[in-house]
């Protein structure tokens, strides 16, 4: 396994976020938001860097999450074994996820940051993002969720699925084949367990060059994004961004830490600081996959959580659990609600809340993964489907927010599982040195 990212990476990483925000903001003060020469550093420098740093985390997800689940699921042994944690993971990524969309509703309900937005307001929004939200609403033809949501699981075909991104199919896929290795002689499993931990290794080894360009490339994601953002935008939807990050931060720092506290019995900070790199990178990609390789190494190497659960438990969590989205699909929703004039009553609030954590457990892990669906949620309650139009300019920002907490979230989970499966505790954490050595897998 690959060494951890270290302390000084993830300074550096801090540092390009940094860097790139305030070369941004100052690129847009002086020039605009869409002045030739930002266009031309976006499209010739800015861009390819922070694409070719999201395209290598990218390329290895598939691979990685395949090869994790199938060795964790192995590791495990036998399938009630992993029947159970799989069910201990989900029921946290539930009850998390309703308590961070319940926080949501309670703070948009009271805030109200949807009253400020009048009439000519919102018509100009609307018109500018009108383009933006019919693409996005074309993408979002997935069909709703229904029994088939659950069928197609179940991959037709795994290569398929790899190459079309279908996370939850390679999941599936991965859990089956790693029960199978347990259910065929030892003897036999064995070649194919090397070949899948030498695998996984090189994978995560790529995962190291990766974070080695991460401060450039985090430099450069941030750089597009400022220094293109309407800041324009902030005066009219400043209320409703500062209660979707208000929002956010107080679940992170109030109700997760919390959680960390009492249920996976660690300090909030020490957790923090052994998992910075990963909401970091979270921040600057705003994909909850593309975060997967360093969440994986945060949770192994930062925190010392076997593999064989955090190969199992993150996986599943980067694409189900998905707390930072419940809150902004919740906030969202009413806010819009909102701005059209809908009175919601109390039962309409429960099925958002409901809906809320159901889209956020089916948002792909992937930047705006939420958008579509959230347009799903707002048509229910008589908003039109164009009026996510009125976010969309300001999305982004929030994307990086709310991917930060989900991932946050993820390696909680994991945590937790881990402790309550008595492998892991808090105590692992505090000197790295005399962690103990990662079990072995199989
Ligand atoms: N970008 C988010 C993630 O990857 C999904 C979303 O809320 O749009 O976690």
């Amino acid at each position: 396994m690959a060494k951890s990212l270290g302390g000084k990476l993830h300074t550096k990483i801090l540092a390009g976020l940094l860097l790139g925000a305030a070369l941004g903001i100052l690129a847009n003060t002086l020039l605009g938001g869409h002045h030739p020469f930002t266009e031309w550093v976006n499209h010739y420098v800015a861009g390819p860097l922070g694409q070719v740093f999201l395209r290598m985390l990218f390329m290895i997800v598939m691979p990685l999450v395949f090869a994790s689940i199938a060795l964790g699921v192995a590791g495990l042994g036998d399938l009630r074994r992993v029947g159970r944690i799989g069910g201990k993971a989900v029921g946290y990524f539930l009850a998390t996820t309703f308590l961070a969309a319940a926080t949501g509703l309670f703070f948009v309900g009271v805030l109200r940051p949807g009253d400020a937005i009048d009439a000519p307001v919102k018509a100009e929004l609307m018109a500018t993002y009108a383009g933006d939200a019919s693409a996005k609403l074309a993408s979002a033809s997935g069909g709703g969720f229904g029994v088939h949501t659950f069928v197609n699981i179940v991959t037709r075909n795994p290569v398929k699925s790899a190459v079309e991104g279908d996370m939850l199919g390679i999941i599936f896929f991965g859990i089956v084949f790693g029960a199978a290795l347990t259910l065929i002689p030892a003897a036999r499993a064995k070649p194919m367990l090397d070949l899948l931990q030498s695998l996984n290794d090189a994978v995560i080894a790529i995962v190291g060059m990766a974070m080695r360009l991460a401060p450039y490339g985090v430099t450069a994601l941030i750089f597009g994004v400022t220094s293109r953002f309407g800041f324009a935008l902030l005066l009219p939807l400043g209320g409703y961004m500062l209660v979707v990050l208000g929002a956010l931060l107080f679940h992170a720092v109030v109700n997760l830490s919390l959680v960390l506290r009492l249920l996976v019995g660690i300090s909030p900070a020490l957790f923090f600081a052994r998992v910075r790199s990963a909401v970091v990178t979270a921040f600057s990609t705003s994909s909850s996959s593309a975060t997967l390789p360093t969440a994986l190494d945060a949770a192994e190497q930062g925190l010392g959580v076997p593999p064989k659960i955090a190969g199992f438990v993150l996986p599943l969590g980067s694409t189900m659990c998905m707390n930072g989205t419940s809150i902004f699909e919740g906030v969202t929703a009413i806010f819009l609600c909102q701005v059209f004039g809908i009175d919601l009553n109390l039962v309409q609030m429960t099925v958002i809340v409901v809906m809320s954590v159901i889209t956020a457990i089916g948002a792909a892990g992937v930047p705006g993964g939420s958008i579509p669906l959230l347009a799903g949620i707002v048509a229910m309650f008589g908003v039109p489907a164009e009026g996510i139009a009125i976010i969309l300019g300001v999305d982004r920002l929030l994307d990086m927010s709310r991917t930060a907490v989900n991932v946050y979230g993820d390696i909680s989970a994991t945590a937790f599982v881990a402790r309550s499966e008595g492998l892991w505790n808090a105590s692992m954490v505090q000197d790295p040195r005399q962690a103990v050595p990662a079990p072995e897998r199989a």
